[in-house]
C-alpha cells in the first residue's frame, strides 16, 4: 500500500469541478472508502483525471458508479454538486413538478429559428450499479427491465427496441445522423469513465412508430426517456415526454422495481451534472447573429442556459445553428427549467431579429436580469 500522496493524482493543469475540489487530504480520507458494490474512488474520478478539461463545456469530472456512490464520496461530491448546481446545498431539499399545464407558452416558437424541440431526462433502476460500474449481467438485466416496461405501452406511444447486436452499421449511422441515437463511444468523457465497456452489449433504443418518443438503454445512464419532434412547441413535446414518462415509471413499478431516488438528490443519475430532474429541455436555434455578439456568453448565463454544437456534447456549432438547453437540472422543478429555455429563445430569437434589421440589442442584454 503507497501513502496518499504517492496515489493522489497530478491535477496541477486541470480545469474541471472535481479537480477543483479535490485536495490531498480529501483523497487520503476517501481512498480506503468503497461502496457496497466495491465502488472506489480512483474510478470515481478517473474520467476528470485522464480529461482535464472540455473546449465547450465545463465538466465535472466525476462519476457515481452506484447509487450509494453519492453517500460513501459525499465529501468529494457534496462541493463537485454545490459548485455545479449553482450553489446548491447538501442540506437543500429538490423539488419536482412534471405538470404541462403549469407551462406558459410555448407552443409556437418560430419555426424559422427553432429548427428542432427536445426534452430528456435520464433514470436508473434501484439496485443496479450504474454503467461505470455494473456487471454485463447487470447490465443485461437493466436491458431487461427496460424492455418489459416499454413493450407494454400504448396508443401514440406504442413502439418497439433495436439492440444495438442485431442493428446493421448503415441503420446506426442514420440514426445517429438523423439525431436520435446516441453516438458510438468515441468520447474520452465516456470512455474513461468505464461506461462504454463490453460496447455494444445490452445497449439499444426503443423508439415508438413516430419516432418522437424514444428511451435509450444502458448508454451513459440505465435509461435516457427523449421526447423530440422538428419545429418549435415545447409544450407538446414536454407533454408527450411527461405523460411518457409517467407510463414507464408505472409499468416499472408493476414489475417490482423503482427509480433511484431521494429527496435531496431527486433522482440520482451517472454524472452528478444530471442529478434531480435529470432534464435538458432544448431546442436547435438558428442564431447566426445573436451567436456572433460579444455579449453571448453573458445572455446565455443570465438566461440561465447552455449552448452545444448541433451533433451533440462534444461537436461545436456549424453555421451559426446551436443546441440551446437549460444549464440547471437540480433545485429547480422540471417544468421551471422548460418555462427558462421557453422564455429565453424567446428573447434570443427577439435579439437575432433586431440585429437583423441592424437594431442594437445591448439595452436588452444589459437590462436582462439574472435568473
Ligand atoms: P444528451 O444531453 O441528451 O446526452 P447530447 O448532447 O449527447 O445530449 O446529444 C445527443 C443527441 O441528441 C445528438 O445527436 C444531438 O444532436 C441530439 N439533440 C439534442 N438536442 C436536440 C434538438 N433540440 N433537436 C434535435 N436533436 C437534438
Ligand atoms: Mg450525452
Amino acid at each position: 500500500m503507497y501513502p496518499a500522496e504517492d496515489e493522489y493524482p497530478n491535477l496541477c493543469n486541470h480545469n474541471n469541478h472535481m479537480a477543483n475540489c479535490l485536495t490531498l487530504d480529501m483523497y487520503e480520507r476517501l481512498k480506503s472508502a468503497v461502496t457496497p458494490n466495491g465502488f472506489t474512488i480512483d474510478e470515481c474520478i478517473q474520467t476528470g483525471v485522464d480529461n482535464p478539461g472540455h473546449p465547450f463545456i465545463m465538466t465535472v469530472g466525476c462519476v457515481a458508479g452506484d447509487e450509494e456512490s453519492y453517500e460513501t464520496f459525499a465529501e468529494l461530491f457534496d462541493p463537485v454538486i454545490e459548485a455545479r448546481h449553482n450553489g446548491y446545498l447538501k442540506t437543500d431539499l429538490h423539488k419536482t413538478d412534471l405538470d404541462p399545464t403549469h407551462i406558459q407558452g410555448g407552443d409556437n416558437l418560430d419555426p424559422k429559428y427553432v429548427l428542432s424541440t427536445r426534452v430528456r431526462t435520464g433514470r436508473s433502476i434501484r439496485g443496479f450499479c450504474l454503467p461505470p460500474h455494473c456487471s454485463r449481467a447487470e447490465r443485461r438485466e437493466v436491458e431487461r427491465i427496460a424492455c418489459s416496461a416499454l413493450d407494454d405501452l400504448t396508443g401514440d406511444l406504442k413502439g418497439r427496441y433495436y439492440s444495438l447486436d442485431d442493428m446493421s452499421n448503415e441503420d446506426q449511422e442514420k440514426l445517429i445522423a438523423d439525431h436520435f441515437l446516441f453516438d458510438k463511444p468515441v468520447s474520452p468523457l465516456l470512455l474513461s469513465s468505464r461506461m462504454a465497456r463490453d460496447w455494444p452489449d445490452a445497449r439499444g433504443i426503443w423508439h415508438n412508430s413516430d419516432k418522437n418518443f424514444l428511451v435509450w438503454v444502458n448508454e451513459e445512464d440505465h435509461l435516457r426517456v427523449i421526447s423530440m419532434q422538428k419545429g418549435g412547441n415545447m409544450k407538446e413535446v414536454f407533454t408527450r415526454w411527461s405523460e411518457g414518462l409517467s407510463e414507464i415509471e408505472q409499468n416499472i413499478q408493476a414489475n417490482g422495481h423503482e427509480f433511484m431516488w431521494n429527496e435531496h438528490l431527486g433522482f440520482i443519475l451517472t454524472c452528478p451534472s444530471n442529478l434531480g430532474t435529470g432534464v435538458r429541455a432544448g431546442v436547435h436555434l438558428k442564431i447566426p447573429l445573436v451567436s456572433r455578439h460579444p455579449q453571448f456568453e453573458t445572455l446565455l448565463k443570465k438566461l440561465r442556459l447552455q449552448k452545444r454544437g448541433t451533433g451533440g456534447v462534444d461537436t461545436a456549432a456549424t453555421g451559426g445553428t446551436y443546441d440551446i438547453s437549460n444549464a440547471d437540472r437540480l433545485g429547480f422543478s422540471e417544468v421551471e427549467l422548460v418555462q427558462m429555455v421557453i422564455d429565453g429563445v424567446e428573447l434570443l430569437i427577439q435579439c437575432e431579429k433586431k440585429l437583423e434589421r441592424r437594431e442594437s440589442v445591448d439595452s436588452i442584454i444589459a437590462n436582462q436580469a439574472q435568473k
